[in-house]
Order: C-alpha cells, then structure tokens, then sequence
C-alpha cells in the first residue's frame, strides 16, 4: 500500500512548518518520541513519512528534493522507515510452516516483535530511522493503535528503548485519542493534535462569539454561553459545531507553540470536544447533557 503523500504539506502545513523548522534548527528540540492523534490515521501516517523525509534528506529537504534518501522515501523503499503494525511482522523463530498464515490471526504488536525491534536498533545505521506504529486491516487500510493491538506488555519491553534510544532515531506512534496508548507512552512522547481534513475546513464563524479566548471567560457568563451553544448545536449538525469549535483550538495551539501552558490546556480540552463530540454521535447521549459537561470542564476548570 501507498501511504506518502507530498499533498499533506497542504493539507496541514501549520504542523508541516513546525516540524520542518524544528528539525532545520539545530537548537529547536524535536522529542525523539512523537505521537500523532485526531480522526484521520492515513492523514497521521501522510505526517509521519513526511517528517522521515525532513528528518533523513541530505538536501535543502524542498518538497520535490531528489535525493536517494527523499525517492526512497516517497517509494517507501527507505531502508530504515518502518511502519510498524501487528501484521507485517514474521516470527523468527517459527516452526510452522507459513508465516503468512500466522501473522493473519495476529492479535498485537507482541512481545516477539518488541525484541526484534530492539535486536534492529543494537546495530547502528547511518540514516536516521523512524519506527512508525499503528494498526492495518487485512486491506491495508491503517488503523490506529489501541490497548488490544499494542498491549501493555509489548509497550513496556519497549519502554527503554523508547526512553532512551539509539542516536539518529525516531518513534511516531499513530492514535485516534491519546487515552488509547498507555500512560507511560503517553508521557515520554511530544503529542500533537492532527485534524481530520474532511471535516476542516478551518472555518469557526458558528462559535467564534462563544468561545473566543474562553479560558478566560468570566465564570458568571458561563451559563449564558452554555445555553446560546445549545441553541447552536440545535440550529446546525452538532457535529459541524464540534468540529469548529475543533478548528478553533487548533488554532489557538498553532499560535500558541511556545505556550506550554496554553498548549497542553488546550491539547487536553480538544480531547474532551471530541468525547463529547462521540457522545453525541456515536453513543446518542442528551444533548444538553452533553453540553453542560463539556462547558464545565473547558470554562470551569
Ligand atoms: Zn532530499
């Protein structure tokens, strides 16, 4: 399957720009743990190679660059870009006769496939590698990871490495929501927010009057706020509201790269527009419910 794409510098150039000047200047810290989350897996993994070619090119890293590294790359021949699911993993040290069949059944990325990862990355390599995990279904269509196919026990026989990896190397981990991966992941990788590209549009006109700087709402407005969002939600498709108040955020996160206390607020306050964005849609919860939650963690906290 063909995940590259050079469309995604279009499709989420803020996240493009950062990356590409965070690994051109030598001072800026790109951690070497990076995880991906939001609605769109294929678009994440669009990012992630996209980040592998800024990160081995040998070039001026441009779009359209001819290096052996960057064609390798957009090939996805690159020796040392791996996108890592429990699929494409044969067990070394097998005895049955077709590895095929065994990897078809496969549950997880296991404990096997942890210490092949670990076997790899003791002998050096003159590119820089980047491990790129996720899921895919028999069609190749990539999913994200959950708790089921990177368990928790493969992740802690990782868990040093990720800690602490050989130099030159990087590891992006594909998710729908960051609750999904395990806590200690969680907290040695540098998360970012990867919108959905069909639902973004960029545009907020709906909510821009609510929720405009509304970290520092006045509490009283609160409950006026709750309910002239209600009336929105009810007037248009709730999701369409989710998403722009989704639009919204991100912007606020782009503009707000070197405020890591307003980064990772708002971080964590997407992750509740989008709970209660799958409430509304998926789990058909009241509405107003719904809102009332969602205003009192984003205003009240
Ligand atoms: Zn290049």
């Amino acid at each position: 399957m063909q995940y590259y794409d050079s469309s995604v510098v279009q499709k989420v150039p803020k996240l493009i720009d950062y990356f590409q000047k965070g690994i051109t200047d030598e001072s800026k810290n790109i951690s070497h743990c990076l995880l991906l989350w939001g609605p769109d897996i294929k678009l994440q993994c669009e990012l992630a190679l996209e980040i592998a070619r800024l990160l081995n090119c040998k070039e001026d890293k441009s779009l359209d660059c001819n290096c052996l590294n960057c064609k390798w790359i957009r090939e996805q021949t690159h020796p040392a870009i791996k996108i890592y699911t429990r699929l494409d993993f044969k067990e070394a040290d097998t005895n049955s006769s077709d590895d095929e069949d065994s990897s078809k059944g496969k549950r997880n990325i296991n404990i096997n496939q942890a210490k092949s990862i670990i076997n790899e990355l003791s002998i050096s390599s003159d590119y820089h590698r980047v491990y790129i995990f996720c899921d895919r279904d028999e069609d190749g269509n990539l999913l994200p990871l959950n708790k089921i196919n990177f368990p928790e026990a493969t992740s802690n026989a990782l868990l040093k490495t990720f800690e602490e990896p050989p130099q030159n190397t990087t590891f992006i981990f594909l998710t729908k929501d960051k609750t999904d991966v395990i806590s200690t992941i969680v907290s040695r990788a540098q998360s970012f927010f990867v919108p959905s590209v069909i639902s973004n549009n960029g545009d907020y006109s709906l909510v821009e009057n609510l929720i405009t700087n509304y970290w520092m709402i006045d509490k009283n407005k609160v409950l006026d706020i709750e309910n002239e969002l209600l009336i929105v939600m009810t007037d248009n498709e709730p999701k369409e509201v989710f998403n722009q108040i989704q639009n919204y955020m991100f912007d606020v996160l782009v503009a707000n790269f070197n405020n890591k206390h307003l980064y990772y607020r708002v971080l964590e306050d997407l992750r509740y527009v989008e709970e209660a964005m799958q409430q509304v849609t998926l789990s058909k919860m009241n509405l107003q419910t719904v809102v009332e939650n969602l205003c009192f963690k984003l205003f009240l906290k």
